[in-house]
């Protein structure tokens, strides 16, 4: 019996396969969507995140509409600023060193808050993000770095509630249902050749939306790509994003855009194991660096760790640990910040090192040069500027002084005990290299002109971040796109 036709079938069910399928089914389409995990891992990357998005709000009136249950406390007791569309945009082009696609970054940036109104609307709950992107100073929180908001639920809610609105829409799902390949009649895309259950088969669609993921999970791939030493990363998220989508399109002829030889990768536990966990969801990452002071094998600093806000910089240290001897390093605190350490550092999946001196703790930082540790602790403790004042709400310029290597803000002399000290490695989160797609997420050919029937979304993009990228941009980006390349799949279907 041949299986079922459907207008739009969808690749993944993350978050921005369930955005392209919410989005189909609101314009007319029928959809079934494709997932190769089983159910209780289904949503790729998207179930791993803690759900913080970024997009452009004007104000606290902007944000009462993603969030209307909002409370008066919570609005007198914050200052929540305005992160508005030309500081995303200054964001994206700053940390992608003006790279990212001027067209594709425009409807990033342009459609993020009326996606996130849609969401909303869609039945996606959000709530502000005091626990990691706010301090409380003189009795009031701000909120730094444009990252403001939060799913309710986090990454899990996120998967959770986008499921179910799609299933309520009318979509299909089915688990376990790995797409292979794309048919095609050699000019634009019928169906997926999918394997479910130990058996082939072939689903006809008028149009596919690939969102199946970038190829951070595929170790030959991160290592034919990103280069020697990529296979040695740990994988922050899902097994199941092996490349599998982008393939699919190179097979048939689709173009490649953007940072084929960059990724995001931050500051992951020294021994979390090769994939994300997730009982333990992003808590292996090590993110208050800012306040403290990383070292590698030889007791030496490698990075600015107050260069910017965690936002701007965290995404692009990953590779910096990886490049250092022996693939690690420590992360150095004192007692005067660690009540700042973020929730992540008290789990007890840590490699971590304590001790009442530094003597002591240069002892217990294993693989590392004692004496070096201690040279470099001298030096900084000796460079910090103590007549600025900390305050980790904003740059607050206590830098250094006179150290090759600048600490540029809150930098505190690390001399108060108890020290204690956690080791890392680096963590791939998802690869920045994938498909050309135009604004409307169709899928280019190598010809510079849409594959008919293929659109794209997500992680498997290329084009959209180079070299870094900004704290939550990855959930906004597949968010903005999916739902484009949803109703621009619909609408080709109506007009096919
Ligand atoms: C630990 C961690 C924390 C993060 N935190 C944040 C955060 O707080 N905010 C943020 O913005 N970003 C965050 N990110 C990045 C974010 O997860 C991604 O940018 C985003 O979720 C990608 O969405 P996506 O839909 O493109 O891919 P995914 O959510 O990964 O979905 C891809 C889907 O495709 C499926 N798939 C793959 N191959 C096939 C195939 N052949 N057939 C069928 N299905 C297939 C996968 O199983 C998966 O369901 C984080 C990532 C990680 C790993």
């Amino acid at each position: 019996m041949p299986s079922k036709s459907y207008d739009v079938v969808v690749v993944g069910a993350g978050n921005a396969a369930l955005c392209a399928a919410l989005s189909a089914l609101e314009n007319g389409a029928s959809v079934l969507v494709l997932e190769c995990a089983p159910e209780d891992q289904s949503g790729g990357n998207s179930r791993f995140t803690a759900g913080a998005i970024r997009f452009a709000y004007r104000g606290v009136e902007d944000l009462r509409e993603v969030i209307p249950d909002l409370t008066e406390d919570e609005i007198a007791n914050t200052d929540f600023g305005t992160y508005d569309e030309d500081q995303f945009f200054d964001d994206m082009f700053r940390v992608t060193q003006y790279r990212s696609d001027p067209d594709l970054c425009e409807v990033l940036v342009r459609q993020s808050f009326a996606t996130m109104k849609w969401m909303r609307a869609q039945g996606v709950r959000f709530v502000p993000i005091y626990g990691r992107q706010a301090f409380k100073v003189d009795g009031k929180f701000k909120f730094w770095g444009g990252l403001t908001v939060e799913t309710v639920g986090g990454g899990p809610g996120l998967v959770e509630m986008l499921t179910n609105s799609a299933l309520k829409a009318g979509a299909e799902i089915r688990y376990e249902s790995r797409a292979l390949s794309l048919i095609t009649d050699g000019c634009g895309v019928q169906g997926v050749k999918i394997r479910h259950d130990g058996a082939l088969e072939d689903i006809p669609a008028k149009a596919v939306v690939l969102a199946a993921g970038g190829f951070q999970a595929n170790v030959e791939m991160r290592t034919r790509y990103l280069g020697p030493g990529w296979d040695l990363a740990k994988v922050r998220g899902t097994p199941y994003n092996t490349g599998d989508g982008i393939r699919m399109a190179l097979e048939i002829g689709a173009s490649t855009a953007g940072n084929w030889s960059g990724c995001h990768a931050v500051g992951w536990e020294l021994n979390a194991p090769e994939f994300g966990d997730l009982a333990v969801g992003d808590n292996f990452q090590k993110h208050s660096y800012p306040f403290g002071l990383i070292v590698n094998a030889r007791g030496e600093r490698f990075v600015d760790e107050g260069a910017d806000f965690r936002n701007y910089t965290y995404a692009k240290y990953g590779a910096e640990v990886l490049a250092q001897p022996g693939h690690f390093a420590w992360q150095i605190f004192d007692a005067k910040v660690t009540h700042l350490l973020r929730d992540e550092y008290r789990i007890r999946q840590v490699t971590k090192a304590s001790a009442d001196t530094l003597e002591g703790l240069a002892a217990k930082l294993e693989g590392v040069d004692g004496d070096g540790f201690l040279r470099t602790i001298k030096e900084y403790n000796g460079a910090v500027k103590t007549n600025v004042a900390f305050n980790p709400n904003v740059l607050d310029g206590r830098g250094t002084e006179g150290l090759a290597l600048p600490k540029s803000n809150w930098a505190n002399t690390i001399d108060e005990p108890p020290f204690e000290a956690y080791a890392i490695t680096c963590g791939i989160t998802f690869t920045f290299g994938g498909l050309r797609i135009d604004a409307d997420a169709r899928v280019q050919s190598t010809d510079y002109r849409p594959i008919p029937g293929l659109f794209a979304a997500g992680e498997l993009v290329g084009g959209v971040f180079f070299h870094n990228y900004p704290g939550g941009a990855g959930l906004i980006n597949g968010a903005v796109f999916g739902k484009v390349a949803g109703s621009s799949a619909a609408d080709y279907v109506k007009s096919a």
